[in-house]
Order: structure tokens, then C-alpha cells, then sequence
């Protein structure tokens, strides 16, 4: 088993101080062995409060500081992880297992997104446009809202707590996050990197907690009019409804059923490749991950064969390895809901299990971790619930179909949309599948993961309410546009009238 090294352990910071567990702690755990690796602070609304009221003071000035200026420190803070690139890259597999490639890519994400905001910061472009009177001029500005709660789970641990502070910083926002229990190292260690850039106290607040109590305080306080918040379907809901009342800005961004289509002429070996990255990446445990291959009759027996072939050569083990190519899942409540859905498939819907289907084998070492084979369901039809409902875990689906256009009507037919992919070497199947998916992201040629950060990403339907993450998306959710009119005619001009 790969040696861990003393590691950043999860910690609240509050107005630039940092504090520990006490002794009421949530307890974290290694998922490659079950072993307890230390404890995030239980945060309790008081420390809401208290971390709110520090970004709220920290706010006038840091709104007033130059975007160019707040840049600098974003393009800072960007070295600063490219420097503890291992080591953040390190804590991210031993919070939630997921393997050293990927790991090192989750970091690369949150590097990549410092750099672009940061470059951001000579740009946050309003507009300019002509008035309909003469000696008029129109524009917008953007401006900053005010504190923002940023509510993150634990599959992307350093990505996700970037997406979403960096844009808010950058328009001069500032932020109090509250990260998912089980990663609480990660998104501690993400915000050091952001302090040692030389953020000012209370720019940035981190309060760790259950969900029920510290997420729960900073989705109803006052002075958040700001909520972004990636999740479960179940909890985005819950947090839509409480942040109602107050009529806040707010993004949610959940679930998906992602679906990969494969057509007749497709290169079976290169969709092989595309649909074990999708399917079996983290473990099954991106929002994007591909769990249903929605393939034409034509290659449908072929490709299984060969799928089920590539996914028995899948290396489970030590997300640290570099031998290993699927880590532990995050918990052992994970593993039985995909115990659960397994035996959903088999005994409800009546699917076959073509293989996996059951705890992964590993070295004694290891057996205290939570390890699952990767797996595949044949004979699957659109509206069974392995179809339809999110496994998160290296679970796929292959659904037989006749034509594209069934392998659409198929493909939108769950109440998500996050992420969608079509592998054809046909250009008018691509161009027709590119604009009939009902998706938020769609790939040609491809499988179903992989973000880039200057592009929005965010799914429609069931999967979010509208807004996007990254992008220019990004920074149009953490500004209010303020449209400015300057009449130099020295009359009494009115549109639509004069
Ligand atoms: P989760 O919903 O259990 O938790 C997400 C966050 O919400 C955590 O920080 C949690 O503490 C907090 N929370 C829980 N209850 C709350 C409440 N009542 N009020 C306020 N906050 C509350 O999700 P998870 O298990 O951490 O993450 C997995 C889910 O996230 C999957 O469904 C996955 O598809 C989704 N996800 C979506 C995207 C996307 O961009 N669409 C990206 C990553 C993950």
C-alpha cells in the first residue's frame, strides 16, 4: 500500500484564523482502507454566523479593490497549487479514493480555473450598444452581489470549491464555503492556497459541518443573498425551497443519467476506450459519468462482448497506485445503494448482469476499504430504474435500439440532462444528435466526461435550475448587470415615446 505523508486535516477558517476539530468532530475516512484519518469540525450555525458577518465586513473593500488587482492574487494563488500540486492531489485520494491520474487532474482543474478568472480580471466585460435618441449613450457594468454561500460535495474536492469561489472572487464577491463532510481536507487545503496568495482575512471563510446543520444555516441567513450549491437531486431541491423565501440568486447543480450513443458505424474499439473512461472514471462517481450506452442493434452484440471483455482488464485497487486504474467508492453507503441497484436490476427489472455485479476482490491490506467490480447490464429497456436513476458507481447500462432516432427519444428520455455523447463516423448523425440531445453538455466522438474550464457546464431538466459553472456563464452568475443610460442631450428625451 502507497505510503501516505502527514497531510492538511480539515479546519474552519474565519476571518483569516483557523481552527480545528474539537472533540465533537465529524469523523473522515480513508476509503481505500475504512480507516479513520481524522476529524472536520462539527460547525454549528453560531459559526455561520460568525463567518458570514466576516465576509460581510471583509466586502466594501475588497469590491472596491481593482478587478486587476484581485486577479493578481487569483494568478498567486494559481502558483501556489501548481507548487502543492502532489500534495492536494494526494489528500483527494485519500479523502474520497479516486485515482492518481484523475486526482492530479481534479488539482489541474482548480490551477486552470485560477489562471482563466484570473484573466478575467482585466476583462469582466459589460456592453456597449447605440440608443435609439440621438445624444444618448447605453451600457451595463458588472457588479458584485455581496457574500456568497458555496455548498460543495465530495467528488470533485478541490475542482467544484474552485469553480465556484474563483468566479465570485474575481467579480468581488466574497465567500463563505461549506464543503462536503467527507472531503474536508481537500477544500481546507484549496483555501490555504488561497490565503497564502494573500487573499485579506474574511475574502474567503470555510465552515465544515452536516449538511442538515451548517449548510442548512447558510442556505437560510440573511446576509447570503448568493447560493451555489452541486449536490444530490434530493438536497438541491430541499436548499431551492428553503433559499425561496428570500428570493436569492441561486444555482443549483445535481444528478444526471448520462447516456452514450453508439451507431452502427462506429469504431467499437474506440468506443470501448471512450465508454470504460465514462462509465468507470472515479469509480462511476462523476455527475457526468456514462451509465447508459445506448447502442444500435447492428454493433449491439459486438460491442458488449468487447465491453465486457475491457472492463474484466479494469485495475481495482489503491487509488495511489499507478498500477490501478478504479479506486474504492467514497463510503459504505455507497457501496450498498450499488448493492441495492444491482439487485434492482437482476430481480425487479429483470436485466442480465453481463459482469461484475459485486465487491471487488483486493489484498488483504486493503479489505477495510469499499471496493466494487466494475459492472455491466445487457437487456436493459429505457424505462427500467437502473435506466433512470443515478447509481453513482461503476455501473453501465446497454440499451438496444433500431435507429438514431430511437437512440434519441431514448437517450431524453430521463428526467435528467447533464451530459451526452454520440460516436458515429457519420457527420449528419453528429450534427442531428448535437442539436436533438436534451443535454447541457454534449460530446461528438467521444464519451461523456471531461470539462474544460473557459466553457459553461451545467445540465438542463431535472439536473440544475438554469445557471452554469466556468466559463463566462460563471462570471454572469456571480455579478448583477447594472444598465447605465447617460443622456447628454440637455432635453427631456423618452424612449419609446419621443
Ligand atoms: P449531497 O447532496 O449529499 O451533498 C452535497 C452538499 O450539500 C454537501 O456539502 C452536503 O453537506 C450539503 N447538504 C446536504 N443537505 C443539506 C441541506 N439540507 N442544506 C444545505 N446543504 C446540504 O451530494 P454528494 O453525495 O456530496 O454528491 C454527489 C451528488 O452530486 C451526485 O448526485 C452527483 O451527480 C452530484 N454532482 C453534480 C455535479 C454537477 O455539476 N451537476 C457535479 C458533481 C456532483
Amino acid at each position: 500500500m502507497p505510503a501516505t505523508p502527514t497531510l492538511p486535516t480539515a479546519r474552519n477558517l474565519i476571518d483569516g484564523v483557523f481552527t480545528a476539530a474539537g472533540a465533537d468532530g465529524i469523523p473522515m475516512y480513508d476509503p481505500a482502507t475504512g480507516e479513520v484519518i481524522g476529524h472536520a469540525p462539527r460547525g454549528t450555525r453560531a459559526d455561520i454566523d460568525a463567518a458570514v458577518a466576516a465576509a460581510k465586513r471583509a466586502f466594501p473593500a475588497w469590491a472596491a479593490t481593482p478587478a486587476p488587482k484581485r486577479a493578481e492574487i487569483l494568478f498567486r494563488a494559481a502558483r501556489v497549487m501548481e507548487e502543492r500540486k502532489d500534495e492536494l492531489a494526494r489528500l483527494v485520494t485519500r479523502e474520497m479514493g479516486k485515482v492518481k491520474l484523475e486526482a492530479e487532474g481534479d488539482v489541474q482543474e482548480a490551477i486552470d480555473m485560477a489562471y482563466y478568472m484570473a484573466g478575467e480580471g482585466r476583462r469582466l466585460f459589460g456592453a456597449t450598444t447605440p440608443s435609439e435618441l440621438p445624444n444618448k449613450f447605453c451600457l451595463t457594468l458588472r457588479e458584485p452581489i455581496g457574500v456568497c454561500g458555496l455548498i460543495t460535495p465530495w467528488n470533485f474536492p478541490v475542482a467544484i470549491p474552485s469553480w465556484k469561489s474563483l468566479p465570485a472572487l474575481v467579480c468581488g464577491n466574497t465567500v463563505v464555503i461549506k464543503p462536503s463532510e467527507e472531503t474536508g481536507g481537500c477544500a481546507t487545503a484549496y483555501v490555504e492556497c488561497l490565503m497564502q496568495a494573500g487573499l485579506p482575512p474574511g475574502v474567503v471563510n470555510i465552515v465544515h459541518g452536516t449538511g442538515e446543520v451548517a449548510g442548512d444555516a447558510l442556505v437560510r441567513h440573511p446576509d447570503v443573498p448568493v447560493l451555489s450549491m452541486t449536490g444530490s437531486n434530493e438536497t438541491g431541491r430541499l436548499v431551492a425551497q428553503n433559499a425561496a423565501p428570500m428570493l436569492k440568486h441561486l444555482h443549483v447543480e445535481l444528478g444526471g443519467k448520462n447516456g452514450i450513443i453508439v451507431l452502427d458505424d462506429a469504431d467499437l474499439d474506440f468506443a470501448v476506450q471512450a465508454i470504460l473512461w465514462s462509465a468507470y472514471g472515479t469509480s462511476g462517481q462523476r455527475c457526468t459519468a456514462g451509465s447508459r450506452i445506448i447502442v444500435q442493434a447492428g454493433v449491439h452484440d459486438a460491442l458488449l462482448e468487447k465491453l465486457v471483455a475491457a472492463a474484466k482488464t479494469q485495475r481495482v485497487g489503491h487509488g495511489w497506485s499507478d498500477d490501478v486504474n478504479l479506486g474504492p467508492v467514497v463510503r459504505p453507503a455507497a457501496l450498498e445503494k450499488i448493492e441495492r441497484y444491482v439487485k434492482i436490476g437482476v430481480e425487479e427489472d429483470g436485466a442480465t448482469l453481463a459482469c461484475g455485479g459485486r465487491r471487488a476482490d483486493v489484498p488483504a491490506e486493503l479489505a477495510g476499504g469499499w471496493y466494487f467490480e466494475p459492472t455491466v447490464f445487457c437487456d436493459v429497456t429505457p424505462t427500467m430504474r437502473i435506466a433512470q436513476e443515478e447509481i453513482f458507481g461503476p455501473v453501465t447500462a446497454l440499451i438496444r435500439v433500431q435507429d438514431l432516432d430511437e437512440a434519441i427519444e431514448v437517450f431524453n428520455g430521463t428526467p435528467y440532462g447533464l451530459s451526452g455523447a454520440i460516436i458515429t463516423r457519420d457527420f449528419a448523425s453528429m450534427m442531428k444528435g448535437m442539436r436533438a440531445l436534451k443535454s447541457g453538455i454534449v460530446y461528438l466522438h467521444n464519451g461523456t466526461i471531461g470539462a474544460e474550464v473557459h466553457l459553461p457546464f451545467g445540465g438542463v431538466k431535472a439536473t440544475g435550475n438554469g445557471h452554469r459553472e466556468a466559463g463566462i456563464a460563471g462570471i454572469d452568475f456571480y455579478s448583477e448587470l447594472k444598465t447605465v443610460y447617460i443622456d447628454y442631450s440637455g432635453a427631456l428625451q423618452r424612449a419609446q415615446i419621443d
